[in-house]
C-alpha cells in the first residue's frame, strides 16, 4: 500500500492569547486537527525562531517555551508537553544538504508552535520538532528549503508553517470596532490569490506588491514560514482556507491548507 501523502499547512497564530481563547480561528484548528491524517510527526517553521544560521530542535522532551511578555500569567501557565523527535532531525539535515543544519540545544517548542498545536492536537502525543529561520537570507532561500523538505510529506511529516501575512504590531489598533485598513486588506488579498493561482514568483517577491507589502511585512520573520509551505506545497495539491481575516487592523489570520489530491 502506498503511504498516503501529508499535506501541508501555514497557520497565521496572531496574538499568544489565541492558545487559551475559543474563537473562530483557533475552532478551524481544532477542526484541522480532527480531519488530518493523523501525522507520525510535526516539523514547524515558527516566525519565532529566527537565528542566524538554520537550527533544529533535538529535545527528546522539548520545553514549552514562553516568549513574550506583559501577557496575563495563565499564559505562562500553558505547558504543550508533546515528545520531540530527534530520530528526524538526521533526516532533515540529509535532506537540506548541502546546507549545514546545527542542532539547537538551546530551543524547545515557542509559542508560534504550541498556542497553535494545543488546539489542533490537545493530547500533545505528535513528537514534534522545529526548524529555524535564518535571518540572514533571502526569500528565495526560504522557498527553496520548502521544496527541499517536501518528501517529508511522504514520509508521514505533517510540515507546518507559523507566522501572519500581515503582521504590524506598530500599527495595531485596539479597538473592538477597528477598521481593516487598505493596505492590509490588500496584501492579503494579493497573497491569497497568488496562493490559489500558485503564483509563487509572487509570494517569493512580495515586495512587488510595493507600499501594501512594506506596511504588512515591515520585518519578515512572520511570512518567511508561508514560503516554507508553499515551497513544500506541489502542483497535486489544492489549496483552501480554513480561516481568514485581519485581526486589530494589523495582523492576518489566514491560514492556508495544501492537500493532496485523490490519487487519479
Ligand atoms: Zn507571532
Amino acid at each position: 500500500m502506498q503511504q498516503q501523502i501529508m499535506p501541508t499547512l501555514f497557520v497565521g497564530h496572531g496574538s499568544p492569547m489565541n492558545a487559551l481563547e475559543d474563537n473562530p480561528h483557533t475552532s478551524s484548528w481544532r477542526g484541522l486537527g480532527e480531519q488530518l491524517p493523523q501525522p507520525r510527526a510535526i516539523l514547524a517553521i515558527s516566525a519565532h525562531w529566527y537565528t542566524r544560521g538554520t537550527y533544529v530542535t533535538a529535545n527528546i522532551r522539548p520545553p514549552t517555551l514562553h516568549d513574550f511578555h506583559g501577557f496575563p500569567p495563565a499564559l505562562y501557565q500553558c505547558d504543550y508537553p508533546a515528545p520531540g523527535a530527534p530520530e528526524l532531525t538526521k533526516e532533515i539535515q540529509h535532506l537540506l544538504q548541502p546546507l549545514e543544519v546545527e542542532l539547537g540545544d538551546d530551543w524547545g517548542l515557542d509559542h508560534g508552535t504550541w498556542s497553535v498545536l494545543m488546539h489542533m492536537y490537545p493530547a500533545a502525543q505528535i513528537p514534534t520538532l522545529q526548524l529555524s529561520i535564518d535571518a540572514t537570507r533571502s526569500p528565495e532561500f526560504h522557498y527553496r528549503l520548502g521544496q527541499q523538505l517536501q518528501p517529508l510529506r511522504e514520509r508521514g511529516v505533517l510540515i507546518i508553517g507559523s507566522g501572519n501575512v500581515v503582521h504590524n504590531l506598530a500599527r495595531i489598533d485596539w479597538r473592538e470596532d477597528a477598521a481593516v485598513p487598505s493596505w492590509a486588506e490588500g496584501f492579503n488579498q494579493t497573497v491569497r490569490a497568488a496562493l490559489e493561482l500558485g503564483d509563487h514568483q509572487s509570494l517569493i517577491h512580495y515586495e512587488r506588491a510595493g507600499h501594501d507589502a512594506q506596511l504588512s511585512v515591515p520585518t519578515p520573520e512572520h511570512y518567511l514560514p508561508l514560503l516554507y509551505i508553499a515551497g513544500a506545497s506541489t502542483a497535486d495539491d489544492k489549496v483552501s482556507f480554513p480561516t481568514d481575516g485581519i485581526e486589530l487592523g494589523s495582523i492576518s489570520m489566514l491560514t492556508a491548507l495544501f492537500s493532496p489530491q485523490a490519487a487519479r
